[in-house]
């Protein structure tokens, strides 16, 4: 079966772990900090907090924001359950934004209205979770002019955005109209660290507050002991509930290693996009917006409803791993029991019962790409 995602492992990575396995720190050792500071050259973000998935640096992000319980929080119900569930780890309700059919983002209109409604009647989010669904990037400038007036924190949910750029040529994860951006290392994603994630800001006291809640909200810091303690050498203490949140040197070492190729790993994924762009018969399907910038995590087409399943069953019997990205988040019955409508946000719904995700990952032949074309337009024709 050809998967629809798959991480790229090369000698250089397997070296770069193995390196770490013989030296002294598995853990809390120079690759970690090495990692951080390699991020923020990457993205241009002036902090960044390596943490152990993505999911918890979304929890984090919500955390470092002010998220508490009574605040809501509004997200895009296209996404993974990450995306929602972080903000009820806070004790927060969720509320989601339609998306726009072509960006399959958030969409701006939408997001305007709730926010005149929000305001009026005294309901405005404490933040707001921007998706950059399948690597292309949210107009995150619109999206800080219009919270402006009020005082709402933005985080990206850049879980799919890591290589890629914005509207205005900032690479995804720079947080330069966020308050947060949160990558995610899952091996599925632009790259790996197997497990991991990573927040970064350019705000260095939000910076410091993410270092604690993911480290048992423990300090070594001397400025924030109490006076009469500062001068015992063991001492540390914990200022606020945190977690062990944090990524390990291994991971980090296969991380600084998969940096180094990521740029490659984005050049690969952007042409094979590509020859899906110019190859795909468009009289079949909808195909995604071709964005230049985009980090290209996910080849999502569009095809008629009635004909989806047999659709996606038909690539399956032929060995092509196809996926669908994503089920709206207010579907899963975690969700359902909360009382959601799927009469709110029209264009996901009509979204989510045409999409299906094509495999694309760096590694994917020429040849297996041509098979997954020929045979899609057998099963449309
Ligand atoms: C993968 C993903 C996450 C979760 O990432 P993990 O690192 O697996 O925790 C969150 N949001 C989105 C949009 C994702 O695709």
């Amino acid at each position: 079966m050809i998967p629809y995602g798959k991480h790229s492992i090369d000698k250089s990575d397997i070296d770069a772990v193995l390196e770490v396995l013989e030296n002294q720190f598995l853990t809390q050792g120079q690759q970690v900090p090495l990692f951080e500071k390699s991020l923020c050259k990457y993205t241009g973000a002036s902090y960044a907090v390596a943490c152990n998935s993505a999911t918890s640096g979304l929890h984090i992000a919500c955390l470092a924001a002010g998220v508490k319980p009574g605040d809501i929080v509004w997200t895009s119900p296209n996404s993974f359950a990450a995306s929602a569930n972080c903000a009820r780890y806070c004790g927060a309700e969720v509320e989601f934004v339609d998306i726009d059919k072509d960006t399959r983002n958030i969409c701006l209109e939408a997001l305007t209205e709730k926010l005149n409604v929000a305001s009026k009647k005294g309901q405005l989010p404490k933040a707001i979770i921007a998706v950059h669904f399948a690597g292309s990037s949210c107009n995150m400038k619109r999206m800080r002019e219009l919270v402006a007036p009020h005082k709402v924190m933005l985080i990206e949910d850049a879980a799919h955005g890591l290589g890629g750029k914005d509207q205005y040529g900032n690479p995804i994860g720079s947080a330069h109209y966020s308050d947060f951006a949160v990558l995610s290392f899952h091996p599925v994603k632009s790259m790996t660290t197997a497990e991991g994630g990573a927040v970064l800001t350019n705000d260095a006291a939000a910076a410091e507050r993410l270092r604690l809640f993911a480290s048992h909200g423990i300090s070594k810091e001397k400025s924030l002991l109490a006076t009469e303690s500062r001068s015992n050498p063991w001492m540390y203490a914990q200022h606020t509930l945190g977690f062990n949140y944090r990524l390990s040197d291994l991971h980090a070492a296969l991380g600084n290693s998969q940096l180094r190729r990521l740029d490659h790993f984005i050049k690969d994924r952007r042409l094979k996009a590509k020859f899906y762009d110019d190859n795909l018969d468009c009289s079949l399907m909808t195909k995604p917006v071709f964005d230049e910038n985009s980090a290209w995590h996910l080849y999502v087409i569009e095809v008629e409803h009635s004909r989806r399943l047999a659709v996606f069953e038909g690539l399956r019997e032929r060995g092509i791993g196809v996926n669908v990205h994503y089920i709206p988040i207010y579907h899963h019955p975690y969700y359902q029991k909360l009382g959601y409508s799927a009469l709110d946000t029209p264009n996901c719904e009509h979204y989510y019962y045409g999409a299906i995700t094509l495999p694309l990952y760096p590694d994917l032949s020429a040849d297996n790409q041509r098979k997954v074309v020929n045979v899609l337009h057998e099963v449309l024709f």
